[in-house]
């Protein structure tokens, strides 16, 4: 599970990594009244389990409450990579340091943001702590030799000396040492004793009176943990409240969704082959929508459910539907996809594949509907490449 960042800096808080004063908002009423009791300058920040905010102008400062108003009205149903904006988190603005020795292409001295995760690394069989001098910006544009890598033996754990150690490598600034130590030590336990995917702090900076603060917080749960965290409902009721619509829609009928920030929609049977999928997709050129597994049956009622779900979706361009039939047989699929078109009008077209159990029958029943709406292909290679043709650059 994703939190969101108010939803990451509340569970942050918990282990004693500092970060600023603030409150949620449903409302621009609401954000000037938080705002107000916070005091300025505050920051208007849109609360959606996706990062890039700030370059979409989701991160907004404000110095008075008409900042306030102009801005949370802005922010307050924007779409953020197909993430509506439903709540927001109103922070206290911290005023960052400026370094003396990293500048940028005008020579002007860049501000001590950093970056720090922890996360899993299969092939090493290790935790992996990520530290970098250049935060602020997304990791993956950040050059390796800026990034401080260290392995954790989960056995082990990770010890002051080991974590002062990679505080150096990274090159920190003397300054945010100290500071740097604490809170790498606190986000750790936050993402073992925690039971996080991911726990990231981006930007992790320094203030200009000499602090060290969390000013973003992207925290993934595990969810096979989730039986020794009774509290994590909390975040789940949140999420439905204010958070993805297009998860809490699939949650709501019970299908294993995952959003993603492509074109391609995706229905599949298995979550083996729903990843399968999502791979080809990428494979051929194509950016997929989201990861969907319709489970074992594909009855008329889950086809409209998983469709509806993919249509409320207003980045999908293309429909992708691949099946294999095992115990469920081909005919029974493709009188559920038929029924589900006539039961709701696509905003995509579909591109069908469907093999396995009656695969001849299930055929003959799509291509008798086809259309520029229905096109049937009958291998999973040219059924993507036409999803992401259809699905335009
Ligand atoms: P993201 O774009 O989704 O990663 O959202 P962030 O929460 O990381 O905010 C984006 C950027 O806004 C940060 O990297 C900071 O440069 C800036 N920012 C956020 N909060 C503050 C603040 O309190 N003070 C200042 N000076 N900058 C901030
Ligand atoms: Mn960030």
């Amino acid at each position: 599970m994703d939190l969101m960042e108010y939803q990451g800096k509340q569970y942050f808080a918990r282990f004693g990594i500092p970060i600023s004063a603030g409150g949620i908002a449903d409302s621009v009423e609401e954000a000037v009244a938080q705002a107000e009791r916070i005091g300025y300058p505050v920051v208007v920040k849109a609360q959606v389990t996706t990062g890039g905010r700030g370059k979409a102008g989701g991160i907004k400062l404000a110095n008075t409450a008409d900042e306030v108003r102009f801005h949370a009205a802005n922010i307050l149903g924007m779409d953020i990579r197909g993430h509506i904006v439903r709540r927001l988190w109103i922070e206290r603005a911290s005023q960052i340091a400026k370094s003396s020795t990293r500048f940028d292409e005008n020579g002007q001295p860049k501000a001590e943001e950093f970056y720090a995760s922890f996360t899993l690394d299969r092939s090493a069989k290790k935790y992996l702590g990520m530290l970098s001098v250049e935060g602020g910006v997304e990791i993956e544009s950040v050059p390796d030799a800026l990034i401080a890598k260290i392995h954790i033996d989960p056995i082990d754990g990770l010890s002051e000396d080991d974590c002062r150690a990679w505080i150096a490598a990274a090159n920190l600034p003397e300054a945010a040492r100290e500071g740097a130590l604490s809170v790498l030590m606190a986000l750790y336990r936050c993402y073992t004793e925690g039971d996080c995917e991911l726990a990231e702090i981006n930007p992790l900076v320094l203030t200009a009176d000499g602090r060290i603060l969390a000013l973003d917080a992207k925290v993934t749960l595990d969810d096979a943990a989730r039986e020794r965290h009774p509290e994590w409902s909390e975040f789940e009721v949140a999420a439905v409240a204010a958070g993805d619509s297009r998860e809490a829609l699939a949650k709501e009928r019970g299908l294993q969704y995952v959003g993603l920030d492509g074109t391609v929609g995706i229905i599949a049977n298995g979550a083996g082959l729903a990843m399968a999928t999502v791979d080809i997709v990428k494979q051929v050129g194509g950016a997929p929508a989201n990861f969907l597994d319709i489970g074992g049956g594909a009855s008329a009622e889950v086809m409209v459910n998983a469709l509806s779900v993919i249509n409320a979706d207003p980045n999908v361009r293309s429909i992708f539907i691949n099946i294999f039939g095992g115990i469920t047989r081909c005919d029974e699929i493709a009188r559920g996809i038929i029924e589900a078109i006539n039961r709701i009008t696509l905003n995509a077209p579909i591109v069908a594949r469907i093999d396995g159990t009656n695969a001849a029958e299930g055929r003959a029943i799509l291509q008798a509907h086809e259309s520029e709406k229905l096109i049937m292909l009958p291998d999973m290679l040219s059924a993507a490449k036409k999803a992401v043709e259809l699905a335009g650059k």
